[in-house]
């Protein structure tokens, strides 16, 4: 097998990976804040975070991941300004705060579902207040400082602070801080005290008043819990590079050892962009996997558009780009079927050449593109139909597209305003094809008209073999 090279963040190179415990891969991954759906670029970030479990398991790597659930409302800034992002969602719903997470998790658990996410260990913010508050505790006397509003962390105790943003701790224009008193403009809130007068619905008892935590401490003190400091790999989108990791960071070295910044790997995938540029949550409405379903695509040609960028590199949104996502997936579910029927009818096979090639892909920098293209180049190839199935399920153990399962009748998805039912739509395609047998071109040409007014189109000999289209 090869070394397997990841792209560190903090030396802003490939590094060869090597586990701090013999056989294990210890990874982290921030994950959301469940006060709004999420939309599909954040679901490129746990793509991602899949892809390198996936990659690391097919190592031999004994994985644990950890993506957290932030369940405690942070501010709509990340610079410690701005709303309570949980309770403003909460009083515009007229729900509890409480329901709200608990709504928005489950909906984010359903989508990691359907894009063949395995499941990791996803533990809840509001578990850990308790862990937060001692750990709180134990960075206070020497790196810590209060203000009327919190417990504020003092970036320059700790050696190199903003080392992995590559960032000036001059604070630059973007980090200009409207807390007043903070002693840095970089420093940023341990505890939230809430003012007096006012009551928040998430609001825990704490030696700095009744508050709330920052939001930065919550995934310091959950990967030490879950995984013990210092770990191996350490994920988010690259905005975390710029703020939230080198926060964790500054509370892991002052919390162990000032050299060590708690996770060996810091590795962080690229935006979705779409023609107005990052997708976001702020920039009004957003696009979340349902609404791709209630288009009639298959929640893993999603997948697959992800996996055909490397997670570096920006990746464009396009319904047209989806669209061909789609269609090469539905093309490789096809190969795996014709490559099934002639297994069936096949001596055994023989020693697959290929998986040297998949190993090497992967292996660097989990180039998923590449791995898609080995895929596919299988069917060029000369061989027995069962190497080539096996070769093609070997890429799918990293690719997750669920290839040994997924038939072509799991991607023909109904869109939501379709008023047909596929029941109405087959029994119309079968009277059809009575007709045309018969010679009854009147009836069949009647039937498909009929069809065509309740908006399917019927595709005659279509090479993927849709037989029909729904047109929206
Ligand atoms: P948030 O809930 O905003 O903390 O985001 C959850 C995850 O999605 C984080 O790792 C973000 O960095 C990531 N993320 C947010 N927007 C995008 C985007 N447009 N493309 C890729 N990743 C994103
Ligand atoms: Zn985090």
């Amino acid at each position: 097998m090869s070394d397997l090279k990841l792209f560190n963040s903090l030396t802003r190179q490939l590094e060869t990976f090597q586990p701090i415990r013999e056989g294990e891969a210890r990874v982290y991954t921030c994950g959301p804040t469940v006060y709004n759906y999420q939309h599909i670029g954040n679901m490129r970030a746990y793509v991602f975070a899949d892809t390198l479990g996936r990659v690391l398991s097919y190592k031999g790597y004994k994985l644990s991941h950890v993506i957290n659930i932030t369940d405690v409302g942070h501010l709509t800034d990340d610079a410690d300004a701005g709303e309570d992002k949980m309770e403003k969602m909460a009083a515009s719903q007229g729900k509890s705060a409480w329901d709200i997470a608990a709504f928005y998790q489950a909906d984010f658990e359903a989508d990691l579902a359907r894009l063949n996410i395995r499941k990791p260990q996803h533990p809840k913010a509001t578990d850990y207040v308790e862990a937060m508050i001692e750990w709180a505790k134990a960075i206070e006397a020497k790196h810590c400082y209060r203000l009327e509003s919190g417990l504020y962390f003092d970036t320059s105790t700790v050696p190199d602070y903003g080392r992995l943003a590559r960032a000036n701790t001059d604070g630059g224009e973007s980090r200009i801080d409207p807390v007043p008193g903070k002693r840095n403009p970089v420093d940023f809130a341990i505890w939230r005290t809430t003012p007096a007068g006012e009551t928040r619905q998430m609001e825990w008892d704490s030696p700095w008043g009744r508050g709330a935590p920052g939001w930065h401490l919550e995934c310091s003190v959950m990967s030490a819990a879950l995984l013990g400091q210092p770990f191996d790999i350490h994920t988010g989108g690259i905005d975390h590079r710029e703020v939230h990791h080198p926060c964790e960071i500054a509370q892991n070295q002052a919390h162990g050892d000032a050299a060590d910044t708690g996770a060996r790997i810091w590795m962080h995938n690229n935006f979705l962009i779409d023609r107005r540029g990052k997708m976001s949550k702020s920039a009004g409405e957003f696009l979340r996997l349902q609404t791709l379903i209630d288009k009639g695509f298959h929640p893993l040609a999603y997948r697959l558009m992800c996996l055909q960028a490397h997670y570096r590199s920006e990746l464009e949104f396009s319904w047209e780009g989806l669209l061909a996502a789609f269609v090469r997936l539905k093309r490789m579910v096809m190969l795996i079927e014709r490559f099934r029927t002639k297994a069936e009818a096949e001596p055994a096979g023989q020693a697959d050449m290929t998986i040297s090639q998949i190993d090497e892909a992967l292996s660097d920098d989990l180039n998923t593109p590449r791995v898609l293209d080995i895929a596919f180049s299988i069917s060029e190839q000369k061989g027995y139909a069962a190497d080539r199935l096996a070769a093609i399920f070997e890429c799918d153990a990293v690719l997750g597209l669920n290839l040994q399962s997924l038939s072509r009748a799991d991607l023909r998805i109904r869109p939501a305003t379709a008023t047909i039912t596929e029941e109405e739509i087959e029994t119309a395609l079968h009277q059809r094809k009575e007709a045309r047998a018969a010679k009854d071109f009147a009836k069949s040409d009647a039937i498909r008209d009929d069809l065509i007014a309740r908006g399917v189109e019927v595709m005659d000999g279509d090479p993927l073999g849709w037989d029909w289209k729904l047109d929206i």
